[in-house]
């Protein structure tokens, strides 16, 4: 069986947004779209999980 590494790592990115997206509603929080900012390489539209800079260790 294989898993699909990489759709597994764009739906948990989905995720979390939409984690953010309901905490911010249940807090009745009306937060704007922070834009996601890499902790790795600095640079904004990706976070470090999905860094192109960064090459994931997958064991694979
Ligand atoms: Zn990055």
């Amino acid at each position: 069986m294989e898993i699909d590494i990489e759709r597994a790592k764009e739906l948990i990115a989905q995720r979390e947004e939409i984690d953010a997206e309901l905490a911010g509603l249940f807090t009745g929080e009306k937060k704007k779209r922070s834009p996601q900012k890499c902790s790795s390489c600095e640079k904004e539209g990706h976070t470090a999980r999905n860094c192109p800079d960064k090459m994931p260790v997958v064991g694979i």
